[in-house]
């Protein structure tokens, strides 16, 4: 994909929603999605960012140093959590230009803490990956140990692209990860509420007006 946009002089695309969504039956889809929500609000628990995914993340450490959790638009559960390290992670004020780090990678942080990182190098290590573009599972698994060697291995560039399974490593169950990528489902969500294609079907078949199955 990068190199067709190279190829076409093209930096980027953007997309900006000004239509509206046709809704076969509206008043179905409405009832379907609102008993789905009030069946997954009992699934999932209370909400607290990564620490609903990753079970590390409740250790004091990471704790201490939560700002607060994050979810994409219109999500019901949060699963990202943005650590403050360069600031009170208790106080809203922005006076650091770069406060913390947005964690989300599980498969990342799951390699720093196995290599010893506490929760506050690993925050650094991975703003500073984030900046240098480098993927910090790459940079942890070159077998660093500390912040130090996150920095000289950036620094030299000798982190060798470490192959991942692609995203599944983000999420806990990768049995309906394909399932959720080809419905347009966030599979970290699905994952924790357990996926139920026919209560999604029931949802999205009143929007289109035709059966998925
Ligand atoms: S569970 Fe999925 S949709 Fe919800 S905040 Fe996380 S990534 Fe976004």
């Amino acid at each position: 994909m990068g190199a067709e946009l190279g190829r076409r002089k093209l930096v980027g695309v953007a997309f900006r929603g000004m239509g509206e969504l046709e809704v076969s039956d509206s008043e179905g889809h409405m009832t379907a999605s609102l008993a789905l929500r009030a069946d997954h609000a009992s699934r999932l628990g209370p909400s607290a960012g990564l620490a609903s995914y990753w079970d590390k993340a409740r250790d004091s450490g990471f704790s201490s140093l939560l700002h607060r959790v994050v979810a994409c638009f219109g999500c019901p559960h949060p699963c990202r959590s943005f650590l403050k390290i360069n600031e009170d992670p208790k106080q809203m004020a922005l006076s650091a230009k770069e406060p913390g780090y947005l964690h989300f990678d599980i498969p990342s942080l799951d390699a720093a803490a196995s290599a010893g990182m506490g929760s506050g190098a690993v925050t650094t290590a991975f703003m500073e990956c984030a900046k240098a573009g480098a993927d910090p599972s790459s940079v942890i698994g070159a077998g660093v140990t500390d912040i130090a060697g996150v920095r000289t291995m950036l620094a030299t560039g000798d982190a060798p692209a470490k192959a991942r399974a692609s995203a599944k490593g983000s999420f806990r169950s990768y049995s309906t990860f394909d399932d959720c990528i080809a419905l347009g489902l966030c599979p970290r969500y699905w994952a924790k509420v357990g996926l139920d294609l026919d209560a999604v079907s029931e949802c999205i078949e009143p929007a289109l007006g035709r059966g998925l199955r």
